[in-house]
């Protein structure tokens, strides 16, 4: 029977980036790393937007995309790969209900040295070409409808951006595997069917081969970075509901439209931060092209993926359009649908050994801030691992324990 030290299932960002900071910070272990897709960066890691940002309101978000930015900043000279940084700044528009409540954040932000700026209506509209803030050039009944206030103010956020969280990601594994003499094993097209238990205890993992094969393996420690497959993975693996995670798997689609305007566009589309405005509408400059996303509200627990065109004509432009008249000639060119492992609870990672399980460590319930997070969770979790406790961020608050404490961690600014 093969042994490791340590087996991590899912080879996504998270799953690099914690592979490559156990190695860097001299973890001699062995490791192997499981992934049923055909490639790293399979599932929703290269389906992201790959927005960071450090404008949040509780002290572990802040804390750990702090950490995370500067090691996107200086990704290419430490990694010696580009991680497409882009700090294309974030820009998030608010109606008055919404506005009153910025001072609120501004304080917590200027304590924690976050970069920002508080925007008037002229001011967002000299960074959007064609954004009217006012309603007055909307229908009065269509206005009604879709709920839209004047918008009275923005914040922008000088420190934030995007990045490619699928070149992070390779990134990570091409370091781990040339740069270190405990090489991982990394095994794709492959299935951990099961984690195994010795009592409470993770113990090893079976696994299912492209060719249907079964193997079992013995392992000391076993990392879920499974993004929203953690539960089936734990309930195959028979742990009782009370023992899972408060994780459900939700749809989220990306839009790729042109520029209004093209190819005639107003340079400054080029420049645009990622931007938020009504509903949840979000939208950042890509390749020459647009990058629209919108949650679906109550979007079911599922794994469907199927990309519809028709929610972005119906639920993204229509609404876009009368906040900015010229998307209304914006193509759509392609798109595609993925997924968030969204925790139910309180909408943040849970990170670190499972309670009940000793041996049995995670890292999923991302949210949709995984991309931008996992950069700094995987040096805390290999802190863990080596010393037996966080150093750089400590992540405590986001424990699987927390839910049974009633220690849930409350972030206003989620998208
Ligand atoms: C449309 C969209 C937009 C997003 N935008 C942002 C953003 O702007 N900023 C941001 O920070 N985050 C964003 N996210 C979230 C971000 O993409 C995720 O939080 C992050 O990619 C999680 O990475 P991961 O490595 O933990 O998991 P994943 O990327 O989900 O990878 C998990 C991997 O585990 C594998 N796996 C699962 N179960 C098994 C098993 N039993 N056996 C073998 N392999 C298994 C899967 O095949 C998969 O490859 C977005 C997500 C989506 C879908």
């Amino acid at each position: 029977m093969r042994k490791f030290d340590l087996v991590v299932v899912g080879a996504g960002i998270s799953a690099g980036s914690l592979v490559f900071n156990l190695l860097k910070q001299g973890f001699t272990g062995s490791i192997l790393v499981v992934e049923r897709g055909d490639k790293i960066a399979y599932g929703p890691t290269a389906f992201s937007a790959g927005g960071f940002r450090n404008l949040w309101t509780t002290e572990i978000n802040q804390q750990l995309c702090t950490k995370a930015i500067g090691l996107l900043k200086s990704f290419q000279d430490d990694m010696g790969v580009s991680c497409g940084y882009d700090p294309c700044g974030y820009l998030f528009t608010y109606y008055a209900k919404g506005w009153a409540k910025v001072p609120m954040a501004a304080d917590i932000w200027s304590k924690n040295g976050v970069n920002f700026d508080l925007l008037s209506p002229e001011q967002i509209e000299a960074k959007i070409p064609g954004l009217k803030c006012a309603v007055d050039h909307m229908d009065e009944e269509v206005r009604e409808f879709l709920g839209f206030e004047p918008i009275v103010g923005g914040v922008f956020g000088r420190d934030c951006g995007s990045f490619d969280p699928s070149q992070a990601a390779v990134g990570y594994f091409e370091r781990a595997m040339t740069d270190y003499a405990a090489k991982p094993v990394l095994q794709l097209n492959t299935e951990v069917l099961q984690v195994t238990f010795d009592g409470a205890k993770a113990s090893g993992v079976v696994l299912k081969g492209a060719d249907g094969s079964e193997e079992r393996v013995e392992a000391g420690m076993v990392a879920c970075c499974t993004g929203p497959w953690i539960n089936e993975l734990l309930k195959r693996s028979g742990l009782p509901d009370a023992d899972l995670c408060p994780v459900i798997s939700q749809k989220r689609m990306m839009f790729i439209t042109d520029f209004p305007g093209h190819p005639h566009e107003d340079e400054r589309w080029h420049q645009i931060p990622l931007t938020i405005i009504d509903q949840g509408i979000y939208f950042k400059h890509e390749a020459g092209n647009l990058m629209i996303g919108k949650a679906r509200k109550d979007a079911p627990d599922s794994f469907d993926t199927t990309f519809e065109p028709d929610y972005y004509r119906d639920e993204v432009n229509l609404p876009m359009q009368e906040r900015i008249p010229s998307t209304a000639v914006c193509k759509l060119k392609s798109g595609w649908g993925s997924l968030y492992d969204t925790n139910s609870a309180d909408h943040n990672a849970i990170v670190g050994w499972h309670g009940n399980h000793p041996g049995l460590l995670l890292q999923v319930g991302y949210s949709g801030h995984g991309a931008m997070e996992s950069p700094a969770v995987g040096i805390a979790l290999a802190e863990l691992i080596i010393t037996g406790k966080y150093q750089t961020v400590d992540c405590t608050p986001l424990r699987w324990t927390r839910f049974q404490e009633g220690a849930l961690v409350h972030e206003k600014i989620v998208i």
